[in-house]
Parts: structure tokens; sequence; C-alpha cells
């Protein structure tokens, strides 16, 4: 059972519950999929410019998150044609953050959560050994 945590952006924490991402942990799709059991261990909101990301996922490691996911919506908007990658989403440097947080703290990080964009291949952060 892989203990997982999300960290959502805070440009949409008044306007969205995160229903979709919790439902994609519990059915284990979309960015969930790679884990054959996992269970929610903790939510954290960064806050611009992402600085405070590194710290709340050091404290998500100490609560025994072993992996961290960042919100679909932090790099993906939705369209009519339904998620997409193109033209982002609230953040401009998701890839940055999670690289700086897998460096810190070691811990695997993932670039998706909830409906992944159409054509988009799951980018993760972690040692292959
Ligand atoms: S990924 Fe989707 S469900 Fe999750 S916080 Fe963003 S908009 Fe909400
Ligand atoms: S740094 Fe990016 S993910 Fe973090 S709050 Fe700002 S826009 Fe959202």
């Amino acid at each position: 059972m892989t203990k997982v945590a999300i960290i959502r952006c805070e440009k949409n924490e008044n306007t969205c519950p995160m229903t979709a991402c919790f439902q994609c942990i519990t059915e284990h799709k979309e960015g969930f999929e790679r884990y054959s059991e996992c269970i929610l261990t903790g939510v954290f909101t960064c806050r611009c410019p992402g600085i405070n990301a590194i710290d709340l996922a050091k404290i998500l490691k100490s609560k025994g998150v072993e992996a961290i996911h960042f919100c679909t919506c932090a790099f993906a908007r939705k369209t009519e044609k339904g998620w997409r990658i193109q033209n982002g989403g609230f953040c401009g440097h998701a890839d940055t953050i999670l690289e700086d947080i897998h460096k810190e703290t070691e811990l695997p990080c993932v670039k998706g959560t909830a409906h992944l964009p159409k054509y988009y291949t799951l980018k993760v952060w972690e040692h292959v050994n």
C-alpha cells in the first residue's frame, strides 16, 4: 500500500474541492494507476512562487508519505475538448518545483493526479536503481 500525498495549487483552492483527485486515488486511475494499492496520506497547498513546496514535502515525508503528486490543473487546462497540456495550467514551473522536491526529499514525485491530458505521458521523478 503506497502512501501518497497531493500538493495542490493555491490558485484554485477556493474553486475545486479536489473531488476528481480523490476519486482517482480511490479507484487507482489516471495518475495513480501506477500503484497496485495506494492510500491518501496528506494534502498540502503550494503558495506562489512555490518555494514553500519543499518544506511541505519534507513534512509529508516525515508523516510517512512515499510519493508526492502535483495536481493536474497546475500544468494543464480544461478546454471544450477535455483537458489539454497546451497553454499550460496554473503554474509555469511545475517541473522545476517537482525536480527540487525530489532532490531534497528523494521521494518519487509525480506530475499529475486526475483527468490527465490527452497525449500526456505521466512524468515521474524517481531514483532508478
Ligand atoms: S487536478 Fe482537477 S480535481 Fe484535482 S485540484 Fe485540480 S482541478 Fe481539482
Ligand atoms: S508556484 Fe505554481 S503550483 Fe505553486 S501556487 Fe504558484 S502557480 Fe500554483
